[in-house]
């Protein structure tokens, strides 16, 4: 079957909110689980609370609500990064990992496992270029990881032009808030 673009649009959109209304779960709230995912997914020079916010397009009142509802679950902590007494990483606690373990979305990552070969390609691009023309419309930063970043410098010890440090195969594939995407000659974003 061939669906028409109202008809797949509507179909992301029931989507949308099954996904979230799956996130009561574990007596936690889909805000709450949009933090702990983020947080697994981020790299180390994106764990902090404004970056978070900015990933999930929320505000800086909101993310500190939610992530000291967290803390007080004993979900994630919270350290000052180095010498810097005004900024935090957030990190997920053996606990907060563990409950991410149960992660109800979970389901979907294994349904989206099954679809394999040009289908699971298909989708992937599809949802990508989704995902950036929406992002570039609302200013909103588009994250992403070293792989495809204009700042990564590749080579036998890699190096991130933009934070000017080394990067360890952990800091390579975890989400990145200044992630900037190669462009090609022709000023286009490479996928
Ligand atoms: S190379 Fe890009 S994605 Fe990787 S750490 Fe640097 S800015 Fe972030």
């Amino acid at each position: 079957m061939v669906y028409s673009s109202e008809e797949t649009q509507e179909k992301l959109e029931r989507l949308a909110r099954l996904i979230r209304g799956a996130g009561h779960a574990e007596g936690l709230i889909p805000a709450q689980w949009d933090v702990l995912r983020y947080l697994a997914r981020a790299n180390r020079f994106s764990n902090s609370p404004i970056a978070t916010a900015h990933y999930l397009g929320t505000t800086k009142g909101t993310i500190s609500q939610t992530i000291q509802a967290l803390l007080r679950k004993d979900l994630v902590t919270s350290v000052s990064r180095g010498n810097d007494a005004r900024s935090v990483v957030l990190t997920l606690t053996e606990k907060g990992e563990a409950l991410l373990a149960r992660d109800p979305l979970a389901t979907i990552g294994k349904d989206l496992a099954a679809l394999r070969g040009k289908t699971q390609k298909h989708l992937g691009r599809a949802v990508a270029d989704l995902l950036q023309s929406e992002t570039t419309r609302q200013g909103a930063p588009l994250f992403g990881s070293c792989e495809g970043c204009r700042m990564f410098l590749a080579g036998k010890e890699p190096v991130c032009a933009s934070f000017g440090e080394r990067l360890s195969e952990i800091d390579l594939t975890g989400l990145c808030q200044k992630f900037r995407a190669v462009k090609s000659k022709t000023g286009q974003i490479e996928k």
